[in-house]
């Protein structure tokens, strides 16, 4: 559906109803990858996370594994901007160079949760999972390892947290919506790229984890996180930044309209990335805590498609989440 008509029924919701509780997209998207992923956790995995998130007493956020999944988001705007580094890692389009996008891999502060702030996610994926995989590891700092992993493989797999057109990761391209206002690239792909997919959550993540093959688990489930950066790197290339912007943070700068089939292409995109972001997010908390590593989907379906359910959910949450957006920006 053309913006233009998501923001009449925007216009039309909000007369209509009370406004829907606000979701920020990016917590959405994280909260449907640690769904998928507990569908396919070891019932010893899950077991060992359960209770190492029921000696929390952080109240930042929700206190279960879904809710954690938003913490590191929450800690850094807390106050803990040393941390905003490891959220991301800027491959530059045009000299895509990991080592350099990651700080050249600088060894780890002790403990790794204390630093070096300038790190990259693909080294703070690694170090966590090798401390949660480490019954030494002090329980404060285990803790701390299994609530940024929660976050960091979602992140990973965020097309633009992999990517960079000198542009600080598409935050400094506008966009010129359909409907009027405008939006920045980044935020375009954290919220709207996802938020059309599905009706909520919950539904998001049944939708998506039934389409997962156990052909798609066992190719996902290869390779290091170092691979997977470049993976995301390359939707980043191939589909992100086909949105026409020029390189550069530069003021003046005409906002871009998306091309046509854009937003579908970025859509299709987006959902296989949270699937694989699932599927790996479960594979490095089996591996740590589970040394029987690979479970067999629990809550998660394999199905061949849904194709039909997707579209209709898809079609479902344009109306519904939009709502939620009145303001573009
Ligand atoms: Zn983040």
């Amino acid at each position: 559906m053309p913006l233009r008509n998501m923001l009449k029924l925007v216009l039309a919701s909000t007369l209509l109803a009370a406004p829907l509780p606000a979701l920020a997209w990016g917590h959405e998207g994280h909260e449907v990858i640690a769904t998928i992923a507990r569908g396919y956790l070891t019932p010893a995995a899950r077991a060992k996370v359960d209770a190492m998130l029921a000696t929390d007493t952080d109240t930042l956020t929700g206190p279960d594994m879904i809710a954690r999944s938003t913490w590191a988001d929450a800690w850094r705007s807390a106050g803990h901007r040393e941390t905003a580094s490891w959220h991301f890692v800027d491959v530059e389009l045009d000299h895509p160079d990991l080592a350099s996008a990651c700080f050249s891999f600088p060894p780890q502060a002790q403990p790794p949760s204390a630093g070096p702030a300038q790190d990259c996610v693909v080294d703070k994926v690694d170090a966590f999972a090798a401390e949660l995989a480490d019954a030494a590891t002090p329980a404060p700092e285990r803790l701390l390892a299994l609530k940024y992993l929660l976050h960091f493989v979602g992140d990973l797999h965020q097309p633009l947290h992999a990517a960079d057109n000198h542009d600080r990761g598409g935050n400094c391209v506008t966009l010129s919506l359909d409907g009027g206002g405008t939006m920045n690239l980044h935020a375009w792909w954290d919220t709207i790229a996802v938020q059309e997919l599905g009706p909520d959550t919950a539904t998001l993540a049944a939708t998506l984890a039934a389409r997962i093959t156990p052909a798609d688990r066992q190719r996902w489930e290869q390779g290091t996180t170092r691979d997977w950066a470049l993976e995301s790197f390359g939707v980043a290339r191939a589909v992100a930044y086909q949105a026409g912007s020029a390189p550069g943070c530069g003021t003046g700068v005409m906002p871009v309209t998306l091309p046509p089939g854009y937003d579908a292409a970025a859509q299709a995109a987006a959902a296989v990335q949270i699937e694989r972001a699932g599927v790996r997010l479960a594979l490095v908390l089996n591996r740590a805590l589970d040394g029987t590593g690979l479970a067999s989907p629990s809550t998660a379906q394999n199905t061949s498609s849904v194709g039909g359910a997707t579209a209709k959910h898809r079609s479902k949450r344009r109306h519904h989440r939009v709502t939620q957006r009145g303001g573009v920006q």
